[in-house]
């Protein structure tokens, strides 16, 4: 679960929703207001993540799975997903920019 750079407060599963379902990239600490952003690292963590969560539909190109099939295992992927990504959220103080 991701932990303030300022106050140190662990936020929990529903804020760490909250604040990340925006398309806003910054977050405010649910517990002193301070500006946080998710770390690039944990940007491709997540990144990982859905790519996993997608595996199915690449499958499905791939090997000509049943549709039916896809469909059952898709909602279920979806809500692994939901449930694991507030894990590998770290928030910084700092925005971050990939550098190449
Ligand atoms: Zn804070």
């Amino acid at each position: 679960m991701p932990t303030c750079d300022n106050c140190h407060n662990k936020w929990n599963w529903k804020q760490t929703i909250k604040k990340t379902t925006t398309l806003n990239p910054v977050m405010t600490c649910p517990y002193c207001g301070e500006k946080q952003y998710q770390t690039q690292k944990s940007k491709t963590k997540i990144g990982f993540l859905t790519s996993i969560v997608l595996l199915p539909l690449l499958l499905q190109i791939f090997f000509d799975m049943p549709g039916a099939f896809l469909l059952s295992l898709f909602p279920i992927l979806t809500v692994i997903f939901i449930l694991l990504y507030p894990f590998l959220i770290k928030l910084s103080s700092r925005e971050e920019y990939i550098n190449f």
